[in-house]
């Protein structure tokens, strides 16, 4: 497994007929063969259109959605279940992004059962975690993070903790131009890998092994320093996956 994972988040942008255009530029922009694992996660609406290109490309990036339900099927009006991405070759999930959190009032009850659903399914949760600007200048960083992982893993197994990536995203930072410093990643970054160590009652080693992310206005200019720290084991990037030149530098950059 590549120590580097790459996400790129599109949000609510680019539709089905879009969607090609930004990843057959990627595809010409980044090697084949790469010592980095990328992800890309668009909209549901336009995941059958990028896994076709990513099949005939042969290439080695893979896919992944923004959100699922915990259930598998049934009357649950608008909703996507685990079964319908992976059915569409979806390979990873981001569960309890911040703006599912704050502006769709997603609980971390939610984000748990959705975690489970997904390793339920062998595929892979990518949770987010994160504290707003007040909270962290109340000095609740890391009580916040620490509900987050507690609630967002109750109930999951050691066992299964290997297949998850935690990304630590502060909402102050997300869309805002203002990154957290190398240092502030970090320090958190060490404070989640101790809190999953207890949760899983893993061995250091096992903790050690756990892929943390940052993520929050990561750019092609923040993301070799980002990386420098041997606690940050990737980004998760929102606006600057969206151009391919740029997504393709910091990729570049990672790998
Ligand atoms: C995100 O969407 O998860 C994100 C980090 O966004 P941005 O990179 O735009 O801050």
């Amino acid at each position: 497994m590549a120590r580097n994972l790459i996400v790129g988040n599109w949000k609510m942008n680019r539709t089905a007929s879009e969607a090609p255009s930004l990843v057959t530029r990627l595809l010409e922009l980044v090697p084949a063969q790469l010592p980095v694992e990328v992800v890309l996660a668009p909209p549901f609406t336009s995941i059958p259109a990028v896994a076709q290109l990513l099949a005939a490309a042969n290439h080695r990036l893979s896919l992944g959605a923004q959100n699922a339900f915990w259930e598998d099927r049934g009357a649950y009006t608008g909703e996507v279940s685990v079964p319908m991405l992976a059915d569409l070759g979806c390979r990873y999930v981001i569960l309890g992004h911040s703006e599912r959190r704050h502006l769709l009032g997603e609980q971390d009850e939610a984000v748990n059962k959705k975690v489970k659903a997904v390793l339920r399914h062998g595929l892979f949760p990518i949770l987010c975690v994160g504290e707003t600007l007040a909270e962290r200048q109340h000095g609740q960083t890391e009580a916040v993070i620490r509900r987050q992982l507690d609630a967002g893993l109750d109930g999951v197994a050691g066992q299964e903790l290997k297949n998850l990536t935690i990304a630590y995203e502060p909402v102050w930072a997300i869309g805002t131009g203002q990154a957290a410093s190398v240092e502030q990643a970090a320090e958190v970054h060490r404070q989640i890998r101790s809190v999953i160590g207890a949760i899983g009652g893993m061995a250091a080693g096992g903790a050690e092994a756990l892929r943390i992310l940052y993520g929050g206005s990561v750019t092609a200019h923040n993301i070799g320093d980002l990386l420098s720290s041997r606690e940050i084991d990737g980004a998760l990037v929102g606006g600057a996956c969206l151009d391919p030149e740029v997504f393709a530098k910091i990729i570049n950059i990672a790998a």
